[in-house]
Order: structure tokens, then C-alpha cells, then sequence
């Protein structure tokens, strides 16, 4: 169905990120990965992805919280790819922590990565975009997009800022085939929220599947986490002509979580 398209996924080196790239590529997209880590390792999962599914895959290691990188990454993808057709808002970070204490640099980079990156990328395709009348910009938000949770007001901030961002720019574009929606998962498995798992295991002395087993029960009615590859197939719809219609919603993908 994506033959012939092209993707820029953010923060697609691991985690959700990865399984959205792997489903665009596996459906014909050419694809641009962008996130941190070793550099021997993602050139592996680079010629990987290129070779399993016979597409295009580029690579730019752009910092989400650096305009600069963010203008070289579409650059880049514009010279590799040819073109954008895509682009998977992915890449996020979370830090935990009460309000009275939450560092300010962390507030900072959340934002800068989570809010503001989305922004200026968006800002950077979608006069393209346009030009061509197709265009599809996927924000992975969360459940945190619609509701809040303890000790998480910077991410809880900017994923209902990215909420806001996809409705402004569906309804700017929405005489056009360009389409704004966000994506907003519950607990999914990655090394996001293992982090998570871990702090819990220690401070309540529990093993890791015990936490894991608490920190889905607390939320998650289904008690089953969400996993890469749903969310990849549910970017893989997004992009298809049976959502060209779609505009401005955030799609929860979160076990029942919102349901409560
Ligand atoms: P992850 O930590 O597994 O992956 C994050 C990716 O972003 C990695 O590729 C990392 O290298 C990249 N990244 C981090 N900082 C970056 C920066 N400054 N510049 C460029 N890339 C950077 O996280 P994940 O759980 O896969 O999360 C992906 C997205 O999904 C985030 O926006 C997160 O908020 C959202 N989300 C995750 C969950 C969950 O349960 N895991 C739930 C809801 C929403």
C-alpha cells in the first residue's frame, strides 16, 4: 500500500518507534530513522530493514532538542528520500518526580522533545506536503494526552500540547489530503517504561514481574501491555485512504485505561 512513499519516523532506534518503522517499511515505505545509540548497531538495523523489506532506509542521528539537527533531518530525508510523505512524531522522554521538586532542566528538555519537536518538523514538511495535497503526520501521544498521573506533570504538559498541536494543524489542513491524528498508547513494554518497572521493583521491593504486574493493574484494566507492532499496524491504517478522513482525534490504544 506505502509503495512509493517515504517516512520520517523520530526516535525510531528502539521501542515504539522501531515497530512503527518496521510496519511502514514493511508495508513499502521508504523510511528515515532517526534516535540515539550505538552507531555500529543501528547502521546493522539500518541495512537490516533495508534488506527484509527491499525499501529505502536512511538514518540521521538529528537531537530532538536542538532546532538545528531537527532542520538537518529534514534535509536529510528530502535529499535521501526524495521527498516526505510521513512523519511518525515519535520520539519522547519521561522524568518522574513531584511537582515542588521536578528539575527545571528536565521540564525543558520534555518539552523541547516531547512538544516542540513535533512543532518545528511539522513546521519544516508540511509545505510539501500540501504542495502535493498527501500528507499524513502521526503524533504518539498518550493516555497522559487526555488524563494526568502523579509525579509526571511535564510529560502530562506536553503530550496535552501535542493534543492540541494534532487538533490545530487537522483543522488548518483539512480541505486538504494532508491528515493531523495522534496515537495515544497506554503502558506499552519498551525501555521507557522499563525504567519505570525498575524504580517500582526498588522502592517497593518487589521482583521486576511483580512490578510490572502492580504497575498495570494500577491502569490497565487488560493487564496485558500494548505492544510495538499494534502500534505500527494502527500507523499503517492512519496512512491508508480509509482514514483520509480522519482529523484531529487521538486514538487510545490502552487496555481500557481511559475506560475507567
Ligand atoms: P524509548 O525510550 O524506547 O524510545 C525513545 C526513542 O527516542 C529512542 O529511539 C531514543 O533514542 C529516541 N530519543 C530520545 N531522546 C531523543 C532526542 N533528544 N533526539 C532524538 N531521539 C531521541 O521510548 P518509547 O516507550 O518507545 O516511547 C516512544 C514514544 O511513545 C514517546 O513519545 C512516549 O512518550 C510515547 N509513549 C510511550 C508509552 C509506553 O508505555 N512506552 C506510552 C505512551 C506513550
Amino acid at each position: 500500500m506505502l509503495n512509493g512513499k517515504t517516512a520520517i519516523v523520530t526516535g525510531s532506534t528502539s521501542g515504539i518507534g522501531l515497530g512503527i518503522a518496521r510496519a511502514l517499511a514493511a508495508d513499502g515505505a521508504d523510511i528515515l530513522l532517526n534516535g540515539f545509540g550505538d552507531a555500529p548497531e543501528i547502521e546493522q538495523l539500518r541495512q537490516q530493514l533495508a534488506g527484509e523489506y527491499g525499501v529505502k532506509v536512511a538514518y540521521c542521528s538529528a537531537d530532538m532538542t536542538k532546532p538545528a539537527d531537527i532542520e538537518r533531518m529534514v534535509e536529510t530525508a528530502s535529499r535521501e528520500l526524495g521527498k516526505i510523505d510521513i512523519v511518525v512524531n515519535n520520539a519522547g522522554i519521561q522524568h518522574v518526580a513531584p511537582v515542588q521538586d521536578f528539575p527545571i532542566d528536565r521540564w525543558n528538555a520534555v518539552i523541547a522533545i516531547n512538544l516542540t519537536a513535533p512543532f518545528l518538523i511539522t513546521r519544516a514538511v508540511l509545505g510539501q506536503m500540501l504542495a502535493r495535497d498527501w500528507g499524513r503526520i502521526i503524533n504518539i501521544a498518550s493516555v497522559h494526552g487526555w488524563v494526568a498521573s502523579v509525579d509526571k506533570s511535564a510529560y502530562v504538559a506536553s503530550k496535552h500540547g501535542i493534543m492540541g498541536l494534532t487538533k490545530a494543524v487537522a483543522l488548518e489542513t483539512a480541505t486538504t489530503g494532508v491528515t493531523c491524528n495522534a496515537i495515544c498508547p497506554g503502558w506499552v513494554l519498551t525501555p521507557l517504561v522499563q525504567k519505570q518497572i525498575d524504580d517500582l521493583a526498588v522502592r517497593e521491593q518487589l521482583s521486576n514481574e511483580d512490578a510490572s504486574v502492580q504497575l498495570l493493574g494500577d491502569k490497565q484494566p487488560s493487564r496485558q501491555f500494548t505492544s510495538p507492532e499494534q502500534l505500527g499496524a494502527l500507523t499503517v491504517y492512519l496512512c491508508s485512504d480509509a482514514a483520509g478522513n480522519l482529523r484531529g482525534v487521538g486514538i487510545p490504544v490502552d487496555g481500557g485505561w481511559l475506560a475507567q
